[in-house]
């Protein structure tokens, strides 16, 4: 007898007969005789039909009641999908993430798990149940309802299955596995049947939302080997998993687009030691996470002073540019303009540790196809550029052809 954690993503429980089908396929599976913890999101739409319900009331709303809202999303699947079992005559049982024991910091809407002490969960498992526990959501320590950051279901799940010693951690999603590129942008992309967690991880960070960045990093620092897979068919998927010798031989596993995030630009900041200190101090007091930074000489200052640009996630922006008025008259910078319409583009590959002129190659590729880049930014095996967000889809299926075909 295995214990299987499989989680379902919005699109796969997006209606009812989605639902009815996720039910389906848990009941397969404990038929054979496993136990089965299921993690659901909520249906696809729903949470960011809540985020718009509250920004028609205001634009920066408290974070803790965000969460508040949030959490309700994946309570209605849970509850929802135990309904389907039973009319499957499967037990089954729901739980909220505080229920199955989630302990998280409290950082509204992107709080760390802390611990999990997932007694309930083993116990329903014990007495023949299936699990279903919300996606996405935690508790703190003092019974504040917290949520982990976008997607979070996927951490839920592989943090539940480190805590259960799971045998199989699967994700099942609305495609067929980890493709080369989106698939939804890239007709040509091809699914991997396995994927290096380095890699995955800086294609989670580069905006390949097919799995949630700090899931990933979880599932490295745990070695939570998962099976990323569609929910609609039984295609075999992807495998990620720690690196073998023989994925040095792929210098670029995936491209990616991330249009979501935001360019913040000072101009006029004094050159003096301590400025950049306490403006990204201020940013990360606000626990607003800053992806590249670049600095420039700026033309007015004669030397004296620099212009400082910074990309955000595009949700932060608003609670990024308030932190920034507040610094103009103490940092001393001359002015700060936001810039909404920019993609990040990424090229990820462990076989790049060991071949040379791939950024020289990505470079020409750009700008043989007329894209200006803005930023640049390098990892081991990862290389991103900041362009016009016009461009961003033109220039990733260019760059899919040219380091994959
Ligand atoms: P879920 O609701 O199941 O969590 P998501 O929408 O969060 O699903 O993630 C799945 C989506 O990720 C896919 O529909 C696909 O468009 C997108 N995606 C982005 N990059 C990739 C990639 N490299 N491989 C597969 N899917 C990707
Ligand atoms: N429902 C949450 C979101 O839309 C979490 C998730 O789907 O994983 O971000
Ligand atoms: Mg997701």
């Amino acid at each position: 007898m295995a214990l299987i954690v499989q989680k379902y993503g919005g699109t796969s429980v997006g209606n009812p007969e989605r639902i009815k089908n996720v039910a389906r396929r848990v009941a397969k599976q404990r038929a054979q005789g496993d136990q089965v913890v299921v993690v659901v999101s909520a249906m696809s739409g729903v949470t960011d039909g809540l985020i718009k319900l509250s920004k028609e009331i205001t634009a920066l709303p408290s974070e803790r009641e965000m969460d508040m809202l949030l959490a309700t999303g994946e309570q209605q699947t849970i509850a929802l999908t135990a309904i389907a079992l039973h009319a499957l005559d499967v037990p089954a049982v729901s739980l909220t993430g505080a229920q199955a024991g989630i302990v998280t910091d409290g950082v509204h809407t992107k709080a760390k798990i802390r611990n999990i002490t997932p007694q309930q969960v083993h116990q329903l498992l014990d007495a023949g149940n299936v699990v279903i526990v919300a996606g996405f959501q935690g508790e703190t320590s003092e019974g504040q309802i917290t949520t982990l950051g976008r997607g979070g279901s996927d951490l839920t799940a592989i943090a539940l299955a480190a805590a259960l010693k799971a045998d199989l951690c699967q994700i099942f999603t609305d495609v067929d596995g980890v493709y080369t590129a989106d698939p939804r942008l890239v007709p040509g992309a091809r699914k991997l049947p396995e994927i290096a967690y380095d890699e995955m991880l800086e294609l989670a960070g580069s905006g390949a939302k097919v799995m949630q960045l700090r899931s990933v990093e979880f599932a490295k620092k745990f070695d939570v080997v998962f099976e990323v897979r569609s929910s609609l068919n039984d295609n075999p998927g992807t495998l990620v998993k720690e690196e073998t010798s023989s994925m040095e031989d792929v210098v670029v596993r995936g491209v990616s687009l991330d249009k979501n995030q935001a360019k913040v630009t000072l101009f006029g900041v004094p050159d003096q030691p301590g400025r950049a200190a306490r403006i990204f101090r201020a940013l990360s007091d606000a626990t607003i996470n800053v992806d590249m930074i670049v600095q420039n000489v700026s033309h007015d200052g004669g030397g004296r002073a620099t212009d400082l640009s910074f990309t955000v996630d595009k949700p932060d922006l608003l609670k990024a540019t308030h932190v920034i008025d507040g610094l103009k008259p103490g940092v001393g910078f001359k002015e700060a303009v936001a810039d909404e319409q920019i993609a990040k583009l990424s090229i990820v590959g462990v076989g790049m540790r060991s071949h040379s002129g791939v950024a020289a190659k990505m470079f020409d590729v750009l700008a043989h196809e007329q894209v200006n880049i803005a930023m640049i930014s390098t990892s081991e095996i990862k290389i991103s550029v900041v362009i016009q967000l016009s461009q961003g889809e033109q220039a990733l299926r260019a760059l899919h052809t040219a380091f994959i075909g």
